[in-house]
């Protein structure tokens, strides 16, 4: 799904899809570059930062500016979602799961305040997975 028009490249052959702005790939890539760590700076400390960064250090805004803008087109690409099939419920996966706490909240505010979706009486339902990162495997092995 293009939710940017002539936007990166994607594997798919593709530009602007919503996994090269809305995957937890791309939000923590896009973290650890503007922050000027490698990938040897792992999830787990993005996400200690994300939650003891204080108003007044200097990686504030940055971090918040790429975080703005995840959420961004993450709404944009679930709101499209929601509007084709309107389900009961999203459910988040992955390690979107561990950064709940910083992410969820501000990402239905974004769907909600901009007024994306169609059908307006539906109440927005978004959940992460129980299972968080797991699944997957947990699955397999079952
Ligand atoms: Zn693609």
């Amino acid at each position: 799904m293009v939710v940017e028009k002539d936007g990166l490249e994607c594997n798919c052959g593709r530009k602007g899809c919503f996994e090269k702005y809305a995957s937890m790939k791309a939000f923590k890539n896009n973290l650890r570059k503007a922050l000027g760590y490698d990938e040897n700076f792992s999830g787990k400390e993005l996400l200690a930062l994300i939650k003891n960064i204080k108003k007044e250090d200097e990686n504030y805004k940055i971090i918040n500016k790429i975080k703005q803008e995840y959420i961004e087109y993450l709404a944009i690409g679930l709101a499209n979602l929601i509007n084709i099939f309107e389900p009961e419920v999203i459910g988040i996966g992955g390690s979107f799961v561990y950064f709940e706490d910083v992410l969820l909240d501000d990402l239905k505010k974004e769907i909600i305040s901009k007024n994306m979706l169609f059908n307006k009486r539906k109440e927005l339902n978004i959940q992460t997975a129980v299972l968080g990162n797991e699944a997957g495997i947990i699955g397999a092995v079952l």
